[in-house]
């Protein structure tokens, strides 16, 4: 329980990132690590409140064992803190640097005082035990003789091949990119999650016995340009194979759609087609790939440096596309956001322990503020209309402000008369959230969809309407979290595995 009066007598104190402006010099991750009398404090600031609602309800999606690992951290038991965070999460070190943390929403401290910074102690466990060499390959000791085929690299697709190779099925993972843990790898930058990070994590599931097969893009060759990853691929001239997924499902004896939602939402207003509006995963793609290949060398990336840049649509994506802009050295950058600002406290009708939807400060919002002299976001903004420059490149984005309408009025919006602006620009990026999966896959196996044209499956379940076909992740819920993705991969092997041997031992996440 930590110390029993620690709440008391430590304030919380999260572990900082690095400077703004030293860290936008380049793409190394903006976290510092915390010492241990640092993190030892903050876990004896949880409190044995009793009902944890951190780890349950609202808070951890996977059921992480929130209070027992911060005791264990308060007592100086990191092996024993690593070993319970591993019964839960497959990935700590994916969640430690990149979840946007529900469990703190939720901390029962958070109802008085700030929250226990949960975060940084998860990501300091699994730090510390790749560093102390605690984490190791652990194969299975024995083969079911059953085959899995997963379709998607990402986290949902990780977390489903690791629990059923543990319980000795044989997995075999299919991926177009050329490197493997689809967001993770090319989504995420390399300044908030470094690849180096995933490729640690990826040998070590090679050495358990998971097979990764990359360049392989299932579907067919007609599919090509639907995924923004092939049309790089093949601009590169890297081989791609194509794999035919009736195939797949005649040759296994289970198949798992975890191919995301990669279908980004297009801003179909006029101008559309100049040169240099570009979809926001299309810059952050050819950034990391560029970055990996190369440190940028190769120029394979749209630079943003010395660019007017504006970034249309907020939430992870946006800021991503804001720090990297930010790092190639862009001269101004402008981020509209359509809803209104939002509170700094939380609204009545958004009470503990929901997740606060409150105003937040991320990582690429203070660089700018610092580097660039105020805070890139203006909300209640329309764009209305991308402008040409004569030469067919875009020059300017014409905008209105917005009034959004109170509940009971017929349209969501009104535009405010009078209200509109020119934002000159070289570079926009178009980060409006995601429409759900390609459609591929699905139609060549026959699949159905739910309202939101995502793979469809029975409530809590992961089996599509084909038999042994299943899907977990984005595709399945729609655009989420990497942590929502892990919970997905754990539901769906504990379902394929109880399909494959009628029962199954593999737990359930929440
Ligand atoms: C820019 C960005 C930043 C984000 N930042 C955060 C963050 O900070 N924190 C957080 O919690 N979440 C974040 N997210 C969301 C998070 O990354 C996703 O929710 C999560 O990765 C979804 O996991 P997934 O396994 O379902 O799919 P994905 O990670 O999308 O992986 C799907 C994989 O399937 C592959 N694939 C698709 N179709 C095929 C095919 N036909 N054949 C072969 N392979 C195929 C794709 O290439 C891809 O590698 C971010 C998302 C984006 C876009
Ligand atoms: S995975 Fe996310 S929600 Fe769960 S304990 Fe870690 S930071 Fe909190």
């Amino acid at each position: 329980m930590g110390k029993p009066t620690g709440f008391k007598e430590y304030p919380r104190k999260a572990v900082p990132y690095r400077e703004e402006l030293v860290r936008i010099k380049d793409f190394s991750e903006i976290f510092t690590n915390g010492d241990e009398n640092h993190l030892k404090t903050q876990g004896a600031r949880c409190m044995d409140c009793g009902v944890p609602f951190c780890q349950s309800a609202s808070g951890c999606p996977i059921d992480n064992l929130i209070p027992e690992w911060n005791d264990l951290v308060y007592q100086g038991r990191w092996r024993d803190a690593l070993d319970r965070l591993h019964k839960t999460n497959n990935f700590p070190e994916f969640t430690g640097r990149t979840c946007p943390a529900p469990c703190e929403g939720a901390c029962v401290l958070s109802i008085i005082e700030p929250a226990v910074t949960i975060k940084n102690i998860e990501n300091a466990i699994i730090d510390r035990g790749f560093a102390e060499g605690w984490v190791k390959p652990r194969p299975p000791s024995m083969r079911t003789g059953k085959q899995v085929a997963i379709i998607g690299s990402g986290p949902a697709g990780l977390a489903a091949a690791d629990q059923m190779n543990k319980v000795g099925h044989t997995v075999t993972v299919y991926e177009r990119a050329d490197r493997i843990g689809g967001l993770l790898m090319y989504g995420i930058p390399n300044m908030k999650l470094d690849k180096s990070v995933v490729e640690r994590r990826i040998t070590l599931l090679r050495q358990e016995g998971v097979t990764f097969i990359t360049n392989a893009h299932v579907g067919k060759k007609e599919d090509f340009a639907s995924g923004h990853m092939t049309q790089i691929m093949e601009e590169r001239g890297c081989p791609l194979q194509y794999v035919d997924p009736n195939k797949l499902v005649a040759e296994n004896d289970a198949v798992l759609l975890a191919t995301g939602a990669t279908k980004p939402r297009d801003l179909p207003i006029s101008g559309r087609d100049l040169k240099g509006v570009h979809f926001a995963m299309d810059f952050l793609t050819r950034n990391t790939k560029s970055l990996l290949d190369s440190q940028l060398n190769d120029r394979a990336n749209i630079s943003a440096a010395g660019k007017k840049v504006i970034v249309i649509g907020g939430g992870d994506t946006g800021a991503d596309c804001i720090g990297t802009s930010l790092r190639h050295g862009a001269t101004s950058i402008v981020n509209f956001e359509l809803l209104d600002q939002p509170p700094v406290e939380r609204a009545s009708n958004n009470p503990w322990p929901q997740w606060p939807r409150v105003f937040r400060i991320d990582y690429s919002h203070a660089e700018t503020k610092e580097k660039l002299g105020e805070d890139p976001r203006t909300y209640a903004i329309l764009s209305k209309e991308f402008i040409d420059d004569g030469n067919g490149n875009v020059k300017a984005v014409k905008t209105v402000r917005i009034n959004w309408s109170k509940p009971g009025e017929k349209a969501p919006f009104t535009e405010v008369p009078g209200s509109q602006e020119i934002f000159e620009c070289d570079l926009v990026f178009l980060s409006m959230g995601f429409l759900g999966p390609e459609h591929t896959v699905s139609e060549m196996l026959g699949l159905e969809y739910d309202q939101r044209s995502n793979f469809a499956t029975e409530h809590s379940q992961f089996a599509t309407s084909v038999n042994n076909v299943f899907a977990a992740g984005d595709c399945r819920r729609g655009q989420s979290l990497v942590v929502w993705a892990i919970n997905e991969g754990r539901g769906a092997a504990r379902a394929i595995d109880k399909f494959l041997m009628g029962h199954s031992n593999l737990p359930a996440p929440g």
